[in-house]
């Protein structure tokens, strides 16, 4: 963290544009609070990537919240696709005013916690396999610098950018959506978390996806359900909370359950008037 904090003051002085790519489906909970802080007034684009499980209406107000910012402009994509990858240099030049295409570089530099979808944009947007992709995080990666068509120097921020735990609904977002897989929260814990949200925000999808006959009252009552239709017993009868646990999260980060996101712009300031009083 440290040393990634460190490189990336001393390459942005250089930077005309920052591209930062965030989980569409968890646009705050995503962010490197350092990037915020670092930044200034530099121009930035918002990659809300994953967008193939995100939900849409959400999305939309989250684009708006986002861009109230002047400086910040949004983009929507799904980063294993190349549909979007002219749009995103098209934005970018559109940016930087002042740098006239093909006598000066526009200087960019991606960010983005791991398993944000970073690398598999970065291979996208050169056309081949420069970055390591893989559903773990936080590979090791070298600090590199790409060229793209139209004068755009990418520079990928070296080290390991961390999410912001402060807020610690974000702990829980991070674990459900699987940008960070070794944590101190059960996973029993976590997928209670996960029904609770989604009986208040999703509960057709989750009455769908398990077959149930009728929406379950509370989390727990889901958990009891969902673990009996899915066989998770121990011997007594009584339900294995961590198999039926880990066969949710499965789902969940598979996309199999529909288009969820797991916050909304007025939750995200709720909480944090929270943080402060505590
Ligand atoms: P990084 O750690 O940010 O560099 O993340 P990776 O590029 O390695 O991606 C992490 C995982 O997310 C990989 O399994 C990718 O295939 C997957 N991924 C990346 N972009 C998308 C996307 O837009 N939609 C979906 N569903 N998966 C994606």
């Amino acid at each position: 963290m440290h040393k990634a904090s460190k490189e990336m003051k001393k390459i942005l002085p250089q930077v005309d544009l920052i591209i930062e790519v965030l989980d569409a489906r968890i646009p705050f909970s995503s962010q490197n609070p350092m990037l915020a802080e670092l930044r200034g007034d530099k121009p930035c684009i918002k990659v809300l990537n994953k967008i193939d499980l995100a939900d849409p209406e959400l999305t939309a107000l989250w684009q708006s919240h986002l861009e109230q910012d002047i400086n910040v402009k949004t983009l929507t994509m799904n980063a294993r696709h190349n549909d979007r990858i002219a749009d995103l240099i098209a934005l970018a030049l559109s940016m930087v005013p002042g740098k006239v295409q093909g006598v000066k570089n526009v200087q960019t530099m991606i960010m983005g916690i791991p398993n944000v979808g970073k690398s598999t944009l970065i291979n996208s947007l050169a056309g081949r396999q420069i970055a390591k992709t893989g559903n773990e995080p936080a590979i090791t990666k070298m600090q590199q610098r790409i060229k793209l068509d139209k004068g755009i120097v990418l520079h990928d921020t070296p080290g390991v950018l961390w999410p912001n735990l402060e807020n610690p609904h974000s702990g829980y977002r991070l674990a459900i959506t699987g940008a960070i897989k070794e944590t101190a929260i059960d996973n029993d814990d976590i997928a209670l978390y996960a029904v609770e949200y989604l009986l208040d925000a999703y509960p057709d999808l989750l009455k769908q996806r398990f077959g149930l006959s009728e929406i379950p009252e509370s989390g727990m009552d889901a958990l009891e359900v969902i673990g009996t239709k899915r066989g998770c017993l121990r011997s007594g009868g009584r339900v294995d909370l961590e198999r039926v646990a880990k066969i949710i999260l499965t789902e969940i980060r598979a996309g199999t359950l529909g288009l969820i996101s797991w916050e909304k712009p007025d939750i995200i300031e709720r909480e944090w008037a929270e943080v402060l009083v505590v």
